[in-house]
C-alpha cells in the first residue's frame, strides 16, 4: 500500500533493481510447496496458527496481509521508520464473507491466504526487508505466508490458466469508494482516461500479464470499461475509482496506487496472473450486512470478469 505521494521517491528507489533482482523470495526455495495433497477446501496454518492458507478450485486468489489482531508479546512492536501499523479493520471478515458466497453461490471456493498476525508485528504486504524491523523472529512466518502465496498463484496457473489476484485492504480516507490499486499513479490514470500512452501504461500496470494473455483486452476497457471491476461494483451500489464512473482520484484526493504483494503477483513471474488490490471504505464493510452485500457483489464482478477478459 502506497500513497501517490510516495509513489515518485519509491520508483526511484525501486527503478536500478526492479528488473535483476526477484523482489521477494530471496531465499528459502527449500520451503515451497509441491502441491502434494492439496484439494480444494483444504485449510494449512503455520505451527502458531498465525497464517491461515485455503486450496481453492477457482482462479481467484486472494491475500489479506494485515488485518489480524494476535501479537505475541515476546515480539517488539515495529517502530523503525516508515513503518506502517494501522490494522486494515475487518478485513478477515470480508474475506470470510467472500468466502461464503462463492461457497453458496457457486459451490466454489477461492484460493486464500490470511495473517492473523497484528501489522505491529509483521507487515505480509511488504518485502521482507521492510516487513519486519531489527527483530527477525518472524522471518519464517513472513516466508511461510509468501512460499504459500507463491505456490497458490504457481498452483491456480497451472491448473486453471488466467488467474486474478486480488490483495485486501481497508483505507480511512473520507470519500467513500472502493480505491482499486493497479499499479498506475494518479496521474496515469488521467493518461488512461484521455486514451493517451495506452500501451505504456497497460505494460506498466497490474493488468500487464493479462494483456498478453488475451489481445483483445485493452487495457483502458479492462479499467474503465463496461466490464471493468470498478465499474461493475459502482453500478451494483459501490463507488470506486477507477471505473467509467469514476476514471481519476481528483487533484488532491488520498488514493492507493496497489502495493507490494500486487506488484509481485502481477509481475512476470507470474505471467497468468493479473489482479488489483482493494482498498476498501469503512462503508463497505463496518457491518456484517455490508460486508455480505459486498461479498456479493464482488463474486457477481468476478464472475463477469472471468468470462470477459
Ligand atoms: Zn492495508
Amino acid at each position: 500500500m502506497m500513497d501517490t505521494k510516495l509513489i515518485g521517491l519509491l520508483f526511484l528507489l525501486l527503478f536500478g533493481t526492479a528488473c535483476s533482482k526477484d523482489p521477494v523470495v530471496q531465499q528459502g526455495d527449500k520451503d515451497k510447496n509441491d502441491f502434494y495433497g492439496w484439494t480444494a477446501g483444504k485449510v494449512i496454518k503455520d505451527a502458531e496458527g498465525w497464517t491461515e492458507v485455503v486450496i481453492g478450485d477457482y482462479p481467484l486468489v486472494l491475500s489479506v496481509p494485515h488485518g489480524g489482531g494476535i501479537k505475541p508479546e515476546h515480539i517488539p512492536d515495529r517502530t523503525c521508520t516508515g513503518s506502517t501499523t494501522v490494522l486494515d479493520t475487518w478485513t478477515i471478515e470480508m474475506a470470510r464473507a467472500i468466502q461464503q458466497e462463492f461457497k453458496q453461490k457457486l459451490n466454489k471456493t477461492p484460493f486464500v491466504v490470511i495473517s492473523h498476525l497484528s501489522r505491529k508485528k509483521i507487515d505480509q504486504n511488504r518485502t521482507l526487508d521492510k516487513a519486519l524491523c531489527t527483530d527477525k523472529t518472524l522471518e519464517p512466518t513472513w516466508y511461510f505466508y509468501h512460499n504459500y502465496l507463491d505456490s497458490l498463484l504457481r498452483y491456480s496457473s497451472e491448473k486453471y490458466g488466467k488467474t486474478l489476484f486480488i490483495d485486501l485492504h481497508a483505507h480511512g480516507h473520507t470519500k467513500q469508494r472502493l480505491e482499486l490499486g493497479y499499479n498506475l499513479s494518479t496521474t496515469q490514470l488521467d493518461y488512461l482516461s484521455k486514451g493517451w500512452d495506452l500501451s505504456k501504461i497497460g505494460a506498466a500496470s497490474s493488468y500487464a500479464n493479462l494483456l498478453q494473455m488475451n489481445p483483445a483486452v485493452d487495457i483502458q476497457g479492462a479499467l474503465i470499461g463496461d466490464h471493468a471491476f470498478g465499474t461493475l461494483m459502482q453500478e451494483k451500489g459501490f463507488p470506486s475509482v477507477p471505473s467509467r464512473q469514476d476514471p481519476v482520484p481528483a487533484a488532491g484526493d488520498a488514493y492507493f496506487t496497489g502495493g507490494d504483494n500486487t506488484q509481485l503477483a502481477a509481475s512476470d513471474k507470474y505471467p497468468k496472473v493479473y489482479g488489483f488490490q482493494i482498498e476498501s471504505n469503512s462503508g463497505s464493510r463496518n457491518t456484517e450486512e455490508r460486508r455480505a452485500e459486498f461479498a456479493k457483489r464482488l463474486v457477481e464482478s468476478v464472475e463477469v470478469m472471468v468470462v470477459k477478459f
